[in-house]
């Protein structure tokens, strides 16, 4: 099998725990914070943060269509917590900017407020036993998905993980649990 070279975006949140996943499985990973450097990946992380200061970083690194033309392309990318955010097509109550690539809309900081941050056992069928520990820190919950999206976990009467082709979001944060099953997962994407 060729190994695959994974982008993950660091403008900022939660990218160095994403690379030290992927490290960890063996995956090349490369910081990404200009367009160029979005050249020869095979496919591209958007990490937790904030999802508002990451879509003015990406307007000032002029990131949305180099972004969106990888989706397009047919690359594997994941977007874990403000990063599912900006994939979203709809997020309620807001106007902020996002790609749109993932036929979901989002509710903002459903979850909770940062001290109300928690682990919670996920069952996710495609991953097998155990459940999940997932990590949810000011999360979204995804409260509509297209017909073209498959959601694969919920937490909370919500959609908390869910694929449209090769485009994955996660509300919750694999990337501070040291399960890499997500990220196995995520490489492993047909
Ligand atoms: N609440 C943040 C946002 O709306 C996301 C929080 C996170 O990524 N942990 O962007």
């Amino acid at each position: 099998m060729v190994a695959l070279r994974i982008g993950v975006l660091a403008l900022q949140g939660a990218f160095r725990e994403h690379r030290r996943s992927l490290s960890r499985l063996g995956a090349e990973s490369v910081e990404v914070r200009k367009a160029g450097e979005l050249e020869g990946l095979d496919g591209l992380i958007i990490p937790g943060g904030e999802s508002t200061t990451m879509g003015k970083l990406m307007n000032a690194g002029a990131l949305w269509e180099p972004v969106a033309r990888l989706v397009a392309e047919g690359k594997r990318v994941w977007g874990t917590c403000a990063g599912a955010i900006v994939l979203a097509a709809e997020i309620e109550g807001s106007d902020q900017p996002r790609l749109g690539v993932m036929d979901i809309t989002v509710a903002r900081n459903a979850s909770g407020r940062q001290v109300d941050s928690f682990e919670a056992p996920v069952p996710v069928a495609v991953l097998g036993e155990p459940p999940f520990p997932a990590v949810f820190i000011r999360a979204p919950y995804i409260t509509r998905v297209g017909t073209g999206v498959t959601v694969l976990a919920e937490w909370n009467a919500h959609a908390v993980l869910a694929r449209q082709g090769r485009v994955l979001v996660t509300s919750f944060h694999p990337e501070l649990t040291d399960d890499l099953r997500l990220h196995r997962y995520f490489l492993d994407l047909d």
